[in-house]
Formats: C-alpha cells, sequence, structure tokens
C-alpha cells in the first residue's frame, strides 16, 4: 500500500507518517527530514538548499525530484511507501506520477490533514522547542504556511477530484486521526 500524507507544515502528517510505518511495515518518505539531512552532512545539494530551506522557501523541484528517485524504484520499498511532506507542487504530483507508473506502483489513499493556521502556528511552536528546529521561527512559520497554501492549491485539486482521496480534519486529536486513517484504509 502507497500512502500520501498531505497538509500544511505542523498538521501531522509526520505523526501519521510513523504510525502507518509500524502497522504497515512501511518506509517514511520525508522530504523535509532528506533534505535536512543532506544540509547536516553538507553534501553538494546541502550547500545549495540552505538558503531556501531556513528562509522557509521550497526546495527546488529538480532536487527534490532527483532524491525522492531512488527511494520509490528501491525493491525493499515497493508498495510501502508513506510519503510526508511530498509531492507539495504540481510538478512534483505529476512526477510522482510518472516515476510509480514506471516502477508498476500506484497511490492507495492521499490523507488531506485540514488545519487552520492558528493550530498550526501554536503546533509548529511547541516542535520548536522539542526539536530545536532552526527554520521554525515566527517569521518562517508564517512563510511556510502562506508559501503552502499558495502552492499546494493545483496539487490539492490534482488529486481532491480523485476516488483515493480524503479530506480529514487536523486540528483533532493525534488518535481521533489514527482512527479515521484505520478505518478508511480498513486494515
Ligand atoms: P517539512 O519537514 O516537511 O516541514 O519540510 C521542511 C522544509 O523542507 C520546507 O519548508 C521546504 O523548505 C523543504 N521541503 C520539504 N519537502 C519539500 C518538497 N517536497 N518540495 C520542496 N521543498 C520541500
Amino acid at each position: 500500500m502507497n500512502i500520501i500524507l498531505f497538509g500544511p507544515p505542523g498538521a501531522g502528517k509526520g505523526t501519521q507518517a510513523k504510525y502507518l510505518v509500524k502497522k504497515l511495515g512501511g518506509f517514511q518518505i520525508s522530504t523535509g527530514e532528506i533534505l535536512r539531512n543532506e544540509i547536516q552532512k553538507d553534501t553538494d545539494i546541502g550547500k545549495k538548499i540552505i538558503i531556501d530551506m531556513n528562509d522557509g522557501k521550497f526546495v527546488n523541484d529538480e532536487i527534490v525530484n532527483e532524491l525522492i528517485k531512488k527511494l520509490i524504484f528501491d525493491p525493499k520499498k515497493k508498495n510501502r511507501l508513506i510519503f510526508d511532506g511530498y509531492p507539495r507542487s504540481l510538478h512534483q504530483a505529476e512526477n510522482l506520477d510518472l516515476l510509480l507508473n514506471a516502477s508498476n506502483q500506484k497511490i492507495d489513499f492521499v490523507f488531506y490533514l485540514n488545519v487552520n493556521k492558528e493550530t498550526i502556528i501554536r503546533r509548529i511552536q511547541k516542535r520548536k522547542i522539542e526539536e530545536k528546529r532552526s527554520d521554525d521561527d515566527q517569521k518562517t512559520i508564517l512563510k511556510r504556511y502562506e508559501k503552502y497554501m499558495e502552492t499546494t492549491k493545483p496539487v490539492l485539486d490534482f488529486y481532491s477530484k480523485n476516488s483515493n482521496f480524503y479530506e480529514i480534519d487536523g486540528s483533532q486529536e493525534i488518535n481521533q486521526i489514527t482512527r479515521k486513517i484505520d478505518i478508511f484504509t480498513n486494515v
């Protein structure tokens, strides 16, 4: 089963992704984590993306698409992909379709965790204290939220017309969201 968790930063995608990984024996594909890792290791990609990331901007589609490619074609991960934070632009969504087709896979469920701005700000501030993430200051939070809403609208339109698309109120408690996901996936 391949699943996309979609929603603004702070919506709880990471938490639900970890739950699904455990439950389905899946692999979390968190582009945020992959990109942060590149910065931490100070790779060539890391050097290219650090400014955009710290500024709350999206990283270039080509870079993200390239990083994702080898994960999708990894036979160990086939049909066990839990996407968290990808795709985030129409170009990325179209690219994902191409890669899945080429590797004989499809997306089984798209879960849109929808949350309002106030809930997101509150959650990210909490995470900032717990995880000490440098991109999480107040100004960046708002920038990330606005950028997300602006860029991801076409992604939402791309997926929302499909029968495997489910919108879930992401301001609910973690286990309430988990329960909804369980019901929809029926496993
Ligand atoms: P996240 O951990 O998902 O909140 O992502 C943290 C940051 O990584 C974002 O603010 C972007 O700068 C970058 N990022 C993560 N995923 C993507 C993506 N799919 N496309 C472009 N940039 C991304």
